[in-house]
């Protein structure tokens, strides 16, 4: 079965699911390229697996590995596991289309492309924000177990530091992005695809070195880290002081404005037999109350 921008190819007991997906593929292409500024011309074929196991068999997967899709450089072939067993299918759809579309879109030059950027990429452009991501870079960077850039450029690590890998290449970008918008990731792409590579590309569309965005990113984070710790410790003192301040504040208008009517129309006595008498603090009336003493003669 073919749409506009792929090949889908799928079980025949998949019928009307298939189809399903295929629109699915064709909407996010569509704000994927849109966003990269990058439509590449051929179609993508797509492969789609309804069981986790025919999956793992087709994308050479090993059992242990909590792989749920897979795409190629050469032809930009998505393997993809829509069993919905182990992740969202829809959201792996989406973050390997963007990979697919940069290998079609930038030909020989994806070589040059960092890991961490083209993971990155996949994350920022092809999934909604993800606050998760920046907590784990966070918590990396708090227990000094945060990677330098340039030492995801090439292979990911493996296990449990492969989420922290991830989770850095999501924040890095989610910066990148920040700085120079879509407009700075278009030019880059832009540069590569008439045939830069990815340090020069980079140079030319943003005007700075990158390892200087990189020490920039990890400096924001530092920042930020210190920004956390003073709202943390500074932001409730000065919290509750401004409300002690305002309470006292309020207590002395409060005051004031019961002297200032005793003051003008002196009280039925009578009046006052149920009321127990208004406590001021000596001090409060000596500092603030010195002109409107209550008459307690
Ligand atoms: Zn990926």
């Amino acid at each position: 079965m073919a749409t506009p921008h792929f090949v889908v190819n799928a079980p025949a007991s998949a019928g009307g699911k298939a189809e399903a997906w295929g629109k699915r593929a064709e909407e996010a292409y569509g704000e994927i390229t849109e966003k990269l500024d990058l439509r590449p011309r051929q179609k993508i074929p797509l492969y789609l697996y309804f069981q986790h196991r025919d999956f793992r068999e087709a994308a050479g997967v090993r059992p242990h590995d909590l792989v749920v899709g897979q795409s190629h450089y050469a032809d930009g072939r998505i393997e993809l596991d829509v069993s919905g067993l182990f992740a969202n299918a829809k959201r792996t759809l989406r973050h390997e289309i963007v990979h697919s579309v940069l290998a079609l879109g930038l030909g020989p030059r994806i070589g040059t492309l960092p890991t961490w950027f083209n993971e990155g990429l996949a994350q920022v452009a092809g999934q909604p924000d993800d606050p998760a991501a920046e907590e784990r870079v966070r918590e990396a960077r708090g227990a000094g177990a945060l990677p330098e850039l340039r030492q995801l450029a090439d292979r990911f690590p493996r296990g449990e530091e492969s989420g922290v890998a991830y989770a850095a290449s999501y924040s890095a970008v989610a910066y990148f992005v920040e700085l120079f918008g879509w407009e700075g990731v278009q030019r880059l792409l832009d540069r590569m695809r008439q045939g830069d590579s990815y340090s020069t590309a980079f140079r030319k569309a943003t005007g700075i070195d990158s390892e200087e965005f990189a020490q920039g990113w990890r400096s924001t984070l530092v920042r930020r880290g210190l920004l956390e710790w003073i709202q943390l410790f500074y932001f409730p003192a000065t919290g509750l002081m401004m409300i002690w301040a305002m309470w006292m504040a309020y207590q002395r208008v409060r005051n004031r404005h019961r002297h200032i009517e005793e003051e003008d129309e002196p009280r039925d006595d009578s009046a006052d037999e149920d009321e127990p008498p208004d406590i001021v603090e000596p001090d409060d009336e000596l500092d603030y109350h010195s002109g409107l003493r209550p008459n307690t003669e």
